[in-house]
């Protein structure tokens, strides 16, 4: 589950990370509001307003603007509220915009050079080790940076069992060239950060840029937070910041359903128990001239109320032209998936426009065979793969 970065900045402040201050706002009058109480509690004069969606590049994308008046504050939350932006990291559609948060301006007007830096905590599978990864080269993308400049990255591997030592949080602050006062506030930020980020049950901690201002201040200017979804379930405060408008709309009621569903842009629906699979089906797909539309596990229990839920799930998709319903009968016999996707295919009347392809292999497949052949309904029965593969071919022709 990812946050918003207002989310991901007031998770860091409650651990002790300094932060650029900022107020979430839902329309430009309550953006208004936000930058006046800013000004009381931090005595800025500007700010900026930057769009909150679920992407990074905004600044590239005109999601962040800087406003040197309220009357600014006002027109520039105007125009992105309810903007699709589009950014390097979004669809050409884009994502809609539902509310911006006012942040104290933390650049300094006269301050020549702000230093901006890169630095993020995630898991090194390889080492089984959490690893900081930081970088003098912030405010950038850190893909070019790597690309361009990869000895310009370092990384600090922590134990995480011994957690971060002090010597490895001055080593960070002096590869960053830092000094006297802006040493110790790093020293005190690379902690505080990796303690937020233990204690969040977190997968990803990106803060890009860090700041560095003229008066020795290290803040997080951005955030970008990743949370295990598998241990959501001892931070039900986090969990609760979960914005569902940013997620796919068929994931989000898939999920709710118990199907393993990921949404994809091709043509042909699949319905698999199995991951495994799955993928392999999704592999046919591909291998027969289709795309497919989506992964789909329907896991163990292939019964009609669970198909036909997962028949309008894929339904839902504009894109899809046929079904492939590929099930190995191992625990569930083919001959009770069969029953099940011949009821499902009853109880949805008409709502089912596209070829169906069914393909049971396993315990009992031919009484399967048998059952789907018979009942009369437009589903093609196939018990070979590669048969299951041709017929799909032949439907999209
Ligand atoms: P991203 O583009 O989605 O990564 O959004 P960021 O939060 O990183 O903002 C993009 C850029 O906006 C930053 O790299 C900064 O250069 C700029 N920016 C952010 N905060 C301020 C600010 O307080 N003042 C000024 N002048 N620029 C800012
Ligand atoms: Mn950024």
């Amino acid at each position: 589950m990812n946050l918003h970065e207002y989310q991901g900045k007031e998770l860091l402040n409650s651990f002790g990370v300094r932060i650029q201050r900022g107020i979430v706002a839902d329309n430009h009058k309550k953006a208004v509001e936000a930058a006046k109480q800013l000004a009381e509690e931090t005595g800025t004069g500007w700010w900026v307003v930057k769009a909150q969606i679920h992407a990074g590049g905004r600044g590239k994308g005109g999601g962040v603007k800087l406003a040197k008046s309220l009357a600014e504050v006002e027109s520039i939350s105007e125009n992105i509220i309810g903007m699709m932006l589009v950014t390097p990291q979004t669809s050409e559609k884009g994502k809609k915009v539902h509310q911006v948060l006012i942040a104290e301006d933390v650049y300094y007007p006269g301050d020549s050079e702000p230093e901006e830096y890169y630095m993020s905590v995630l898991l090194n599978r390889a080492t089984g080790k959490n690893m900081i990864m930081y970088s003098t080269e912030g405010g950038m993308d850190i893909e070019t940076v790597a690309e361009e400049t990869p000895h310009l990255i370092f990384t600090e591997e922590i134990d995480p069992l011994l957690g971060i030592q002090a010597f490895q949080a001055r080593k960070i602050a002096f590869n960053l060239g830092l000094s006297g006062n802006a040493l110790k506030e790093m020293t005190k930020f690379v902690t505080s950060l990796y303690t937020a980020f233990v204690k969040s049950d977190a997968s990803l901690f990106e803060i890009n840029p860090v700041l560095k201002t003229s008066d020795d201040k290290i803040l997080a200017v951005d955030s970008k937070v990743t949370l295990d979804d598998n241990a959501l379930f001892r931070h039900k405060d986090l969990a609760a910041l979960r914005d569902l408008r940013e997620e796919n709309e068929i994931e989000v009621e898939a999920n709710a359903a118990g199907l393993n569903y990921v949404d994809l842009d091709g043509n042909v629906g699949c319905m698999v128990n199995g991951a495994g699979l799955a993928m392999s089906t999704m592999d046919l797909i591909k291998q027969s001239g289709g795309e497919p539309a989506n992964f789909l596990d329907v896991g163990g229990t292939a019964d009609a109320k669970r198909v036909e839920t997962a028949f309008r799930i894929i339904l839902k998709d504009d894109n899809v032209k046929a079904i492939l319903v590929n099930i190995f009968g191992g625990i569930v016999r083919c001959d009770r998936v069969a029953q099940g996707v011949i009821d499902a295919y009853k109880n949805m009347g008409d709502a089912i426009k596209v070829p169906i392809i069914v393909r049971l292999q396993g315990t009992n497949a031919i009484e399967a065979k048998q059952l789907i052949d018979d009942s009369g309904l437009a589903v093609i029965s196939a018990t070979e793969f590669q048969e299951a593969a041709d017929k799909v071919q032949q439907v999209l022709a």
